[in-house]
This record gives C-alpha cells, sequence and structure tokens, in this order.
C-alpha cells in the first residue's frame, strides 16, 4: 500500500457535488411534527386522562399508571399514522451511549391474522437484558432481568430513517433489584432533591406561592467534520475517534482564520439538514458557527428543562453522526481528534427555577441587594468549594484528559468565576454587608451611526471551568462525547445539599430570634469565609494559578485516574446516600464502569498504535529506505555521492519506533493488578507515555518519508480538504 488511496480520497471529495440544499420550511410547519407532544395528547385522550398525564408532566407528581392504556393506544395510533410498525423503549446506560431495543406492534390473532396492539403495560414497562450493560457489578451475567421503564416526563417521538419509523420511548433503566443501571434515574432523582431544597428556602424567604423547581440545561456541543474518504482509510479514527499518529500540518489554527468564519457550503447544507431533523423532534437548535481548529463546528440548542434536555443532547449526537454519514463526513464528537489544534467541549449552561419566581439565579440590575439570587448563586459556591473534586470526576474519561488542562480548556482544577460585579458584591459580604453594585454601564461606540447599548456587567473568562454567565453557571470542562446527565447530576446534587443546609441554617437563626435580613447575611458571610478560596477571577492557564490554588487546598486532579476514585470517597458515598440521588451501592457500579471504561479505551488504542505502527507505518519507512538507498548505492556506483544523512535518520527513527513498540508491547501484556485504581494509574502513567513515544518517533517519519510512500491520509488532508 502506498499512497494511492490517499490520491483516491482527494479526487473523490474534490469531485464531490454536495447535496442539494433543501427548500428551507417555515418553523411552524417542522417544530415538533415527530413529537407526540402534549397538544397531540389533548387532541386524542380523554379529558381526565390528559388531565393526569399532564398534571405528572409539569409538576412532577406521581403518575397514575391507570392512565397508560388510553395513552399507549393514543402513540401506537399516531405512530402507525407516521408510519411506523415498530416501538423502542430508548434507555441511557453507564457508557454514555444511547440503547434501544425494538418491538413490533404486531399481534397475532387466534384465527391466524395479525393486528397491531401496544397496551399500557408494554408503554410502562419493558425488559431488556439487564447484565449486558456495564453495571459495574450490580448484576451478573445470571442476573439478568433489568427493567426500562416509561418516563412520561420526556416526550416520545418517530425517529424516521431511510430503513422506516419506530416509535421511541424515553425510560429508566434498572435493575430487578431496583438500583439505576443508567444515567436517567439518577438526573430525576437530584431533580427532586433539589427542588425539594429550593422550595424549603423560597419559602423561608416568605414566598407562599411556589411552584416545583426544575434545572435548565443548553449544552453547547462542538464537534468536528472529516470527509468519510479519508476518515474511512485511517483506522485509528474509526476504531477510537481519534489520530493516534499524525504530524500536524504547516498551518493549523494559527490565523486565527476559521472561529466565526464563513461556514463552507457542504457544511452548512449539512447543518442545515440537521436542524431540520432536530426541529421536527421538538429540538430547538438555535445556534451554529465554526469553532476555532479548520474542520471544527458548534451546534447549540435553546435551553430546556434538564431532563428532556439531556435526551435531547443524546438525540442530537446520534443525529449529528447520522446525518453526516448522509453528506459523506464523518463527525468526531471526540475530544481530541486532532493533536495541535483544539479539542472539542460540551459547555453545560446549567440554572434552576420555577414558574412561580422564575429563574432562581438571575441577579437582576442591583444584585447587592438581591437575597435570594445571593442565596442560590452562595449555595451554589458553597457546593463547588465542598464538592469540587465530584465535578471533576464527572468529567474524567480517557478522552477528555487530552483536553483539560492543556490550554484550550479549563484546567483540573475547579474553580468558580463570578465576574467583576458581583466578585465585588461576595466581597462586600465577606467585609460586612453588601451596600452596591457596580453599574453595568453603557457601550458608547464614538460613532453617532452606530447604536450604544448596554454593558453586560461582568467580562467572560475562558479559562474557568465553572463560570457565572449572567443567569446561569456555564460548566466547562464537559467532554464533547460525554452525556450531559453526570454533570446535571452533580451539579443537582451539591445544589440540593447546600441549600438544605441554607434552609436549616436560617431556621436554627431564626429559631434564636434573628430576622431573615440577619440571618441570611450571617449565612452568606459564612459561605464566603470557609468557601470564598473557591472564587476565581484570574488566567486559569497561568503556572501563578496552579501555585495559589494549591495554597488554597483546591484539588488538581490532573488525569481520570486521578479523579475517578474521588467516587468511592466517604463523603461524596454520604452526599448522594443523604440527598437521595445514588446509594452507595449505586456510586460503587459507577466507578466500576467508569474505571473499566478508562482502562479498556486506552487499552484499545495502545492495541492499535501498535498495529497501524507495525503494519502501516513500519512498511512505509523500510520501503522508502530500500529506495533510498538503491539510489544511494546506484549512484555512487557511477562516482557521485548523494548524501547519506536522510537514510540515516529514516533508519535511526525506524529503529526507535519498533524498540518503542516492543515496550509497550510487552507494558500492555500485564495484568495483575490488585485494584482499578491500580490498573488506572498504571495506564496513564506507563501505557500512555509510551503510546505518546510511538507516535513521536512515527510523527517523525511522516516528516522524511517520500509522500508517495505515506498510507495514512494526512492532517493537511483531514482538516482542510472539505
Ligand atoms: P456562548 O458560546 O456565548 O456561551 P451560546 O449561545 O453558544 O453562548 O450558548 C449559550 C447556551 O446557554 C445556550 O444553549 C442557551 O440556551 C443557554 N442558556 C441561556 N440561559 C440559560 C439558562 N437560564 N439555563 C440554562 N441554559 C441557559
Ligand atoms: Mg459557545
Amino acid at each position: 500500500m502506498t499512497h494511492e488511496l490517499r490520491v483516491q480520497a482527494v479526487s473523490q471529495v474534490t469531485d464531490r457535488k454536495p447535496l442539494p440544499p433543501k427548500m428551507p420550511q417555515r418553523l411552524e410547519a417542522l417544530w415538533a411534527t415527530d413529537v407526540f407532544t402534549l397538544s397531540k395528547m389533548q387532541a386524542s385522550l380523554p379529558k381526565d386522562v390528559f388531565k393526569s398525564v399532564k398534571h405528572t408532566v409539569h409538576t412532577g407528581g406521581k403518575l397514575d399508571v391507570s392512565v397508560a392504556g388510553a395513552v399507549a393506544a393514543a402513540m401506537k395510533d399516531w405512530a402507525t399514522s407516521k408510519g411506523a410498525l415498530y416501538y423502542a423503549h430508548v434507555f441511557y446506560p453507564m457508557t454514555n451511549a444511547t440503547a434501544e431495543k425494538h418491538d413490533g406492534f404486531i399481534s397475532v390473532q387466534s384465527d391466524g391474522s395479525v393486528i397491531t396492539e401496544f397496551t399500557g403495560k408494554v408503554l410502562v414497562q419493558g425488559e431488556p437484558d439487564g447484565s449486558s450493560f456495564p453495571n459495574g457489578g450490580l448484576r451478573s451475567t445470571f442476573e439478568a432481568r433489568g427493567y426500562t421503564a416509561w418516563d412520561v416526563t420526556s416526550p416520545a417521538y418517530v425517529m424516521e430513517t431511510d430503513n422506516g419509523v419506530t416509535l421511541c420511548v424515553p425510560t429508566v433503566f434498572i435493575s430487578w433489584t431496583g438500583e439505576a443501571l443508567d444515567k436517567k434515574t439518577p438526573l430525576l432523582r437530584s431533580i427532586a432533591a433539589s427542588s425539594k431544597a429550593a422550595i424549603r428556602v423560597l419559602k423561608l424567604l416568605g414566598h407562599t406561592n411556589v411552584a416545583p423547581v426544575n434545572s435548565s440545561c443548553g449544552a453547547e456541543q462542538e464537534y468536528f467534520l472529516v470527509d468519510a474518504h479519508f476518515a474511512h482509510s485511517r483506522p485509528d479514527l474509526l476504531l477510537t475517534g481519534r489520530t493516534l499518529f499524525g504530524k500536524p500540518a504547516a498551518k493549523g489554527q494559527q490565523f486565527d482564520d476559521h472561529y466565526f468564519g464563513a461556514i463552507p457550503e457542504r457544511v452548512q447544507v449539512f447543518m442545515q439538514d440537521v436542524e431540520e431533523r432536530m426541529y421536527r423532534l421538538g429540538i430547538p437548535a438555535k445556534t451554529r458557527h465554526n469553532e476555532v481548529a479548520p474542520g471544527q463546528f458548534e451546534l447549540a440548542p435553546f435551553f430546556e428543562a434538564a431532563n428532556v434536555a439531556s435526551d435531547h443532547q443524546q438525540l442530537t449526537m446520534t443525529i449529528l453522526k447520522m446525518t453526516a454519514k448522509k453528506h459523506g463526513f464523518v463527525c468526531l464528537m471526540h475530544e481530541k481528534p486532532f493533536a495541535g489544534i483544539n479539542g472539542s467541549g460540551k459547555h453545560v449552561n446549567w440554572s434552576v427555577g420555577n414558574a412561580t419566581q422564575g429563574n432562581l439565579l438571575d441577579p437582576g440590575d442591583t444584585p447587592h441587594s438581591n437575597m435570594q439570587f445571593l442565596l442560590f448563586c452562595g449555595a451554589v459556591i458553597r457546593g463547588v468549594h465542598k464538592y469540587g473534586p465530584l465535578l471533576r470526576a464527572v468529567v474524567a474519561t480517557a478522552s477528555n484528559d487530552h483536553r483539560l488542562g492543556a490550554n484550550e480548556a479549563p484546567p483540573a482544577i475547579i474553580s468558580v468565576y463570578l465576574g467583576s460585579q458581583l466578585e465585588n458584591v461576595f466581597k462586600q459580604i465577606s467585609a460586612g454587608q453588601p451596600e452596591s453594585s457596580d453599574h453595568a454601564g453603557v457601550m458608547d461606540l464614538g460613532v453617532d451611526t452606530l447604536p450604544v447599548f448596554p454593558k453586560d456587567p461582568g467580562d467572560r473568562n475562558r479559562t474557568s471551568p465553572f463560570a457565572f454567565t449572567g443567569n446561569r453557571f456555564e460548566f466547562r470542562a464537559v467532554g464533547s462525547n460525554q452525556s450531559v446527565s453526570g454533570p446535571l447530576v452533580a451539579m443537582n446534587t451539591i445544589l440540593a445539599d447546600s441549600l438544605t443546609w441554607v434552609a436549616d441554617e436560617l431556621d436554627s437563626k431564626m429559631a434564636a430570634g434573628a430576622d431573615l435580613s440577619t440571618a441570611a447575611h450571617a449565612v452568606l458571610k459564612e459561605v464566603m469565609d470557609k468557601h470564598g478560596n473557591v472564587v476565581y477571577g484570574g488566567n486559569g492557564y497561568s503556572e501563578e494559578w496552579h501555585k495559589i490554588a494549591e495554597e488554597r487546598g483546591l484539588a488538581n486532579l490532573r488525569t481520570t485516574a486521578d479523579a475517578l476514585p474521588v467516587l468511592k470517597a466517604d463523603y461524596i458515598e454520604e452526599l448522594f446516600d443523604r440527598v437521595g440521588v445514588l446509594t452507595p451501592v449505586e456510586l460503587e457500579s459507577r466507578f466500576d464502569v467508569y474505571a473499566e471504561q478508562y482502562i479498556l479505551a486506552i487499552d484499545v488504542e495502545a492495541k492499535l498504535v501498535i498495529s497501524m505502527a507495525k503494519t502501516i507505518i513500519y512498511p512505509a519507512a523500510v520501503r522508502y529506505l530500500s529506495e533510498l538507498s538503491g539510489a544511494i548505492a546506484n549512484l555512487k556506483a557511477i562516482g557521485i555521492a548523494l548524501e547519506q544523512e536522510t537514510a540515516e535518520k529514516v533508519a535511526v527513527l525506524t529503529k526507535s519506533m519498533t524498540d518503542m513498540i516492543s515496550k509497550l508491547a510487552a507494558a500492555i501484556d500485564k495484568h495483575d493488578f490488585a485494584t482499578p485504581e491500580e490498573h488506572m494509574q498504571y495506564s496513564s502513567q506507563t501505557i500512555r507515555p509510551l503510546m505518546d513515544k510511538v507516535r513521536e518517533y512515527a510523527d517523525a517519519l511522516e516528516g522524511e518519508v517520500a509522500d508517495d510512500f505515506w498510507p495514512l491520509p494526512t492532517y493537511q488532508e483531514m482538516l482542510f480538504v472539505k
């Protein structure tokens, strides 16, 4: 194999005609046409059934299972009218993936005829094999029973592909013994827990009419698009989602010419296709743009209630991948597909609010006098400080390790950015009574024809992992491949814990005679005295911050191997148990699953490094050497001396690479580890550096070997040929 595949790929990409853009349809004609919405239910259900379902959806109240029969029948009629013959309980196992088991509506009658049928029982409960998904020891292979159960708060929808239409019902996934095997169950529990605690605080603040509190989530998804011709000739992209080899192209992102640049035509047609599907599925796609790295893009929806947003985020990832295929791309959501240029994250914007008091993290114009906001914001500050390592642990994956702390993404140290206005208000709280809020001011551009507009009260800080951005927090350390559920669970859980603490403190201070205002100020002062250390407004990438953070006692958990064991710490176990989100057994199973995934991910990569280096890169180097040495010898025979340095260099690099391959091969042969912790450290400290070393030699070879001998599509081709 020489570079023929590459040449073919380039010409195929060049000759490719982009799919013609579809005539854009009116949003109203597209919106939620593939969703079994409340209004469709209202039109097709008996009044009392609809009222009962709507009550559960809007208040999170108990589901009356007796309505399921009527809902199922209406759902089936709607889905079959859209062409569905099958339905699927969709669930979210601990792998970050989405799983579904398809069953036909078909029911065979005694006379051999068939009808379609979808009963309440089947809607409410399914029974996939519980042992075939990672469960961290919660289920053995022989204890196979697992259940999926209908989540009425996340609407059912139909998924249409070229191969047919399927009714999809979002569900939770639990074991026969009742333990959560998925990412949705804890999310729902964490929403309920934070609602309960928030309502207590709101009532103490004097509100009498308090609606259930929900958390909101708007997740910004970054991704790369690579033409399928290139991606399919790269075993590493196919199997691991990232390039394990590849010399950075001469041009990367140094000109800043891609960020917010004009979207390439082929990509824009793709994006519009994605958005149309999202609109049909009721997912409010809102923002699209080129990202910093060449070939990198971003998609952000309008925010939604956390549970629905989380299901929609999973769907968005599915749609991106599916649609990319149609357009001849491969969509890479790995956190670091290419070395030397930015990787991809998923900023999770998060807030809490309800129908009666609105967004509880909205500071208003004068935050210093907005006690409600200050208490909720203070609760977040306390939670992030107390449980920072947990926030680090929920974004810990093998792939995200390439990004965090690499001066393109937030550092592994978890701190809170408040912006100058709020930082100042909280400083005043530490010093005593907050008296004033800096005014945001207006932006006068000094040109009469340009508008004067109000300025935000605080700047942005790209280097903070957890930043307040006006009326919400933005958790910026989340990986692009991850389910948003884990981060949301962590944020809701620490908030529930902190708000319960706030309510307890207010209760006891007021019982001792303090008035509300005095009690609340005392609570806030205590938050700042004990936890103000977590607030940091400076440059999170700087060396200086690493020093300061250490002095402040903030953890710096650099790798997944360092961070995941936090899930086993007593104080984290107590937190999840106390708040009622995960039992100790469920939490431990999560550690087991995530640790195993980390180890497996690195193991697969290491094996692939070995096989690619041996069977693709080594042969290329040797062929080139043979040609070079032949030329040197032939020329020598006629009395011409050709320089020999190149041949020597290639020979030395090839030898160094094969030596390193042997070391890596020996290293992955070790299997006797006392604990998963020990195994993770080994993967992180021994295997990964050896992989990097092999790559170093291979990439150096790429810089020496004749281009027409190099079989792997290059960075230049993958990133710049569209
Ligand atoms: P930026 O890149 O400037 O951070 P984007 O527009 O790309 O902003 O994304 C901001 C995200 O934050 C959007 O998904 C938006 O809907 C979401 N968002 C806005 N307000 C809230 C809120 N109250 N709760 C959760 N998410 C929110
Ligand atoms: Mg953004």
